[in-house]
């Protein structure tokens, strides 16, 4: 059964297990949910559902070569596209050819073509990065899909989505994966040793993706030493820089590689201020100002944080980037006290 692959979701399961049987498909729907949570997977095997030779409701045989097309990507009828590594954004000619071949070539093209079998798949990966032309590009294809054509995209959030393709898509969401199901996972793929797969479950924030990264033991080390400094920012402007730095200069003298070591800091940095955020709205406060004050601080330190994204993806200077963002988190965060702690969260 191929569903075996796929952790947790079960309500999604259902979800198009049921659709299917009525014959009640949506034509366009915007997965979202944190990454490596299994969206790209469900989208894969959904994809193996509705063109497979043998396929008994959605599930799959996953053997027949229609099947082992799709996991390969080299099936006719299925088309995937991603963000390439050079870009910030997913290019329009993905979408609708190049110049000499507008309207001929790309994804809108290939999903109008009638599909050799039962249908014609497109998936967007990294819908995250649709741009303003890349997502008009799309609207016309998803106001009047072709028939049997389905589309899929994979998002980290509905927000991230300009309105115009949010509404014309029906959302499916994905949560977090349980701490548990990371344990599995990183057990049974990645054969990592019991008690580093346990102090690494409780940082993955449901997300497998992120357990992953951590499986780096440089990367480990530096989680659980960053997290701590986070804690106190105000007083370790100086030590927070120059763990940051070093850990940017330990990926190589490629500036590619050190902007995506600072981007999975500014991910870090992200999460520990969510979950701050989590643990105040849980907890309260017993002053409702302070609670405002502190609520509205946290989500400027993510906004922010979000533009250094955006910032090193522009390619601006990365030490004079994270000293600014540094001091920029220091006085977002200064002058009020520290909500009940938010320690690293304990091994059990
Ligand atoms: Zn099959």
């Amino acid at each position: 059964m191929i569903w075996n692959e796929l952790l947790g979701h079960q309500g999604n399961v259902d979800f198009f297990r049921r659709g299917l049987a009525n014959n009640r498909l949506a034509s366009t729907y915007l997965f979202v949910g944190p990454s490596g949570v299994g969206k790209g997977l469900f989208a894969r095997l959904l994809t193996q559902a509705l063109i497979c030779e043998e396929v008994e409701g959605l599930n799959a045989c996953g053997q027949c070569s229609s099947c082992q097309q799709v996991h390969s990507e080299s099936h006719p009828d299925v088309q995937v596209i991603r963000k390439p590594a050079e870009k910030s954004f997913l290019p329009v000619e993905k979408f609708i050819g190049d110049r000499e071949h507008r309207m001929r070539e790309g994804l809108c093209h290939f999903i109008s073509l009638k599909p050799s079998g039962r249908y014609k798949v497109g998936i967007i990966e990294d819908a995250d990065y649709l741009n303003a032309e890349g997502a008009n590009s799309l609207l016309k294809t998803l106001e009047e899909p072709p028939a049997q054509a389905l589309l899929i995209l994979l998002s980290s959030s509905e927000q991230k989505q300009l309105p115009t393709i949010r509404s014309r898509c029906q959302i499916v969401r994905f949560g977090e994966l349980r701490k548990s199901e990371i344990e599995q996972l990183l057990l049974k793929y990645k054969k990592a040793d019991p008690q580093t797969v346990a102090r690494i479950a409780c940082y993955g924030n449901g997300s497998m993706a992120r357990a992953e990264q951590l499986l780096d033991e440089e990367v480990l080390e530096f989680y659980e030493e960053f997290w701590k400094l986070l804690e106190k920012v105000g007083g370790n402007r100086d030590s927070t820089i120059k763990l940051v730095g070093h850990f940017c200069e330990q990926a190589g003298k490629e500036s590619s590689r050190r902007r995506e070591r600072m981007i999975m800091v500014c991910d870090f940095a992200a999460e520990h201020f969510r979950m701050r955020l989590t643990r105040l709205v849980e907890r309260g406060h017993s002053s409702r100002e302070l609670l405002e004050e502190y609520q509205d601080r946290l989500l400027a330190c993510i906004e922010r944080t979000f533009e250094v994204i955006d910032q090193v993806h522009a390619n601006i200077n990365q030490s004079t980037l994270l000293e600014c963002w540094i001091d920029e988190l220091i006085l977002l965060l200064s002058g009020l006290p520290l909500p009940p702690s938010l320690v690293l969260p304990t091994i059990e």
